[in-house]
């Protein structure tokens, strides 16, 4: 399998980036944001627990993500060439886990991708979202609760991955298509190694 994760504050292109490598390599993505949103818009139990942290800008709480992205691995990506992790990890604990449930499936993460942008493009892509989409977390309270959340409790994470030698910064400012030719481009040895 050739696991790698999407890392990167809201608004820097994830999602756009992910759909991107998963047809160009073939992978399974993972959202955790859009998995929360289809359970908010079904409205189960879990989408309930959801909303109310999702609309403060907060995380949901970690083992409540792990259980779900346990059980995520076991009904959808199991046997998939790999997966795209888009909003998972967002905490250390998280990338404990992670390390835990892909080891016990006999794999491992390859790399992280780090989409850098600075943080006024952020919110004005978020701002142009909220518009476009009606995302209910793309106002400019929610934008702030959860950009300091990102710093505090995200960001360490880019830390932990250089140490583990995984991380791959990438300039996530400008052009889509170039952007994502950086990323094929340092993705490339790793892709034919695994
Ligand atoms: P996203 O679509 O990735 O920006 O996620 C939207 C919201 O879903 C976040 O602001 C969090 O409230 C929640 N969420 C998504 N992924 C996670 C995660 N890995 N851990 C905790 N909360 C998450």
């Amino acid at each position: 399998m050739l696991n790698i994760v999407l890392f990167g504050a809201p608004g820097s292109g994830k999602g756009t980036q992910s759909a991107r490598l998963i047809d160009r390599y073939g992978l399974y993505h993972i959202s955790t944001g859009e998995l929360l949103r289809d359970h908010i818009k079904r409205g189960t139990e879990l989408g309930k627990t959801a909303d109310s942290y999702i609309s403060k800008g907060q995380l949901i709480p970690d083992q409540l993500m792990i259980d779900i992205l346990d059980d995520v691995l076991d009904k959808e990506a199991s046997g998939k060439k790999g997966v795209v992790f888009d909003g998972f990890p967002r905490t250390i604990p998280q990338a404990e886990a992670l390390k835990n449930l892909l080891q016990k499936r006999g794999t491992d993460l390859h790399a992280v991708v780090g989409l850098e942008v600075p943080e006024d493009e952020l919110v004005n892509r978020m701002i142009a979202r909220g518009k476009e989409t009606g995302r209910a977390d793309d106002n400019i309270d929610t934008i702030k609760n959860r950009l300091d959340v990102y710093h505090k409790q995200t960001l360490p994470l880019r830390d932990y991955y250089n140490k583990e030698g995984k991380y791959l910064g990438i300039n996530g400012s400008g052009v889509v298509d170039e952007i994502f030719d950086e990323i094929a481009s340092k993705l490339a040895n790793i892709i034919e190694n695994n």
